[in-house]
């Protein structure tokens, strides 16, 4: 079964139980204070969660555009260093707004792996919520009971509060869940292993694949819970990680969701994946990174000085500077990467084939203009540590990490990362500081600046288009309305 028949068998069952399809929504969440990026299928449903809206349908399902780089959910630092957690990927989602509940949830999901998927019943295992004494709540034996009548029972196994009871925020709906995991792992070693100790999370063939959430309660500001009178349900499964599982795979990058990209990098480097931990690090750090940066600007956000610009920036410069240091890459090489996108992705997310050409633009002139500084930047960095070196220091200083971000835009988590490679760290403290420091100056200044951002069919479409340069901005105004 390749990606998109397993995307779309996940759509047509929830369909084929009186589910309605919905679009994803954007990956760039506007109008939200506590949210830059859509990190969950449930995010575009919340204000039924909170009631303050009625759901069209009281059945749902979808796949979800997620970015998970900022905020409560922050992967980047796993990515390209594990095979399994992206900036970018899919979540796939059936709801229940009010209507069915947790056995219905259960049976539904085992039906779906275990009958469609066929994935095979001793590699499954269950965790559900354990109970809590601060919130003086049982653990879950309606869900254990379920459960039961699927899997073995040592299958199945009580965890805490931490995985398996999800909450909104501070105050507002919540509930226990049930989570899927997969073991990769040779059946005669699993058959070893003390069912309670099955749940190895830092087993790297060991995979959270499906969350189903059963929103049960509401917590008030004061922190009490109080049953909700309308239970919903809010599920959760990772697209790359359930391919990889049924493709048998022992990482997400071997899966041919990604290993289209990895064939165009390997064409454009020279190199091989599979060469060296360093080297297949890059790759898949790439191939990851291409996903959220495209997604993005496809659906309105560029990179950017500011906010979600800003994060879009770091991810791009992050991609090409380990193209750059690893991959020997010293000219634009991630903009490549989009035609693969479009050749992928492009039937399900027809914004990525609409917008190829604008996205290729944008990411090869934001690869020029890093390009530029980044030589000298590395550079002048290698300097610094050699300096500390001399001194026996082995901190780099919040000046010194911010002036890097300043001249050669290189934002602090690359500065870190850097450093980190060669044992040292950063002030970051200090790095704020500095950060602080010049917001101060430049808005007195304000007035004398001519902005980085312009705005583009505001009405219309609510798109802010920025560039570092006039003529950049020129550039890809044109472009966007081609
Ligand atoms: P993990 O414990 O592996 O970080 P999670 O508990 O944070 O996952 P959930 O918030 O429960 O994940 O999200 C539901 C599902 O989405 C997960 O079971 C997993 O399949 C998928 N998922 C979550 N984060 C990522 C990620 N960064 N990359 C790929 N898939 C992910
Ligand atoms: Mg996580
Ligand atoms: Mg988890
Ligand atoms: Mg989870």
């Amino acid at each position: 079964m390749n990606s998109k028949q397993i995307r779309s068998h996940f759509i047509d069952f929830f369909q084929s139980k009186a589910h309605q399809f919905v679009p994803s929504a954007p990956i760039v969440v506007k109008n939200d204070p506590t949210l830059m990026f859509t990190n969950a299928g449930m995010n575009q449903f919340k204000d039924y969660f909170l009631g303050n809206e009625n759901p069209e349908h009281i059945r749902v399902t979808n796949s979800q555009k997620c970015l998970r780089v900022s905020g409560k959910h922050n992967d980047l630092e796993e990515v390209g260093v594990d095979t399994y957690h992206h900036t970018m990927f899919e979540m796939m989602g059936n709801w229940s707004f009010g209507d069915y509940f947790k056995k219905d949830a259960i049976n539904w999901a085992w039906e779906l792996l275990t009958e469609v998927y066929q994935l095979p019943k001793d590699r499954l295992y269950i965790t559900v919520f354990g109970g809590d004494h601060v919130d003086q709540l049982e653990q879950d034996d309606e869900a254990f009971d379920y459960w039961a009548e699927l899997v073995e029972k040592d299958r199945i196994l009580f965890c805490s509060k931490k995985d398996n009871f999800w909450e909104m925020g501070e105050t507002g709906p919540c509930g226990p869940c049930s989570e899927i995991h997969f073991d990769m792992r040779p059946l005669e070693e699993i058959k070893q292993i003390p069912g309670r100790e099955l749940v190895n999370e830092d087993h790297p063939q060991v995979i959270e694949i499906w969350n189903l959430v059963f929103m049960q309660f509401n917590r008030f500001a004061d922190g009490h819970l109080k049953e909700l009178p309308a239970k919903h349900v809010d599920t959760g499964l990772g697209l790359e990680r359930l391919v990889r599982v049924i493709q048998n795979k022992s990482s997400n990058y071997d899966t041919d969701l990604f290993t289209p990209f990895i064939a165009k990098m390997e064409a454009i480097s020279g190199f091989t994946y599979g060469e060296s931990e360093k080297i297949d690090i890059a790759f898949r750090v790439i191939v990851d990174h291409i996903r959220a940066i495209s997604f993005t600007i496809a659906d309105g956000q560029l990179p950017s000085n500011n906010k979600a610009g800003y994060v879009i920036r770091r991810i791009l410069r992050r991609a090409v500077r380990y193209g750059y240091t690893f991959l020997d890459l010293k000219k634009p090489f991630l903009f490549n990467l989009v035609a693969v996108l479009a050749e992928k992705f492009g039937e399900f997310y027809p914004e990525i084939n609409s917008q190829q050409d604008f996205i290729t633009k944008v990411i090869q002139e934001e690869e020029l203009a890093f390009l530029r500084t980044l030589d000298k930047g590395l550079k002048n960095l290698e300097s610094i540590q050699k300096g500390l070196a001399d001194k026996n220091e082995n901190t780099i200083p919040g000046e010194v990490a911010f002036e890097l971000y300043d001249t050669y835009g290189f934002p602090l988590d690359l500065t870190s990362l850097i450093a980190r490679e060669n044992g040292l760290s950063v002030d970051e403290k200090g790095f704020s500081a500095a950060m602080k420091a010049q917001k101060e100056r430049s808005r007195s200044a304000s007035k004398l600046e001519t902005g980085d951002w312009i705005m583009v069919n505001e009405e219309e479409s609510s798109v802010f288009v920025g560039y570092d340069t006039l003529e950049t901005t020129a550039q890809i105004i044109k472009y966007r309305k081609i």
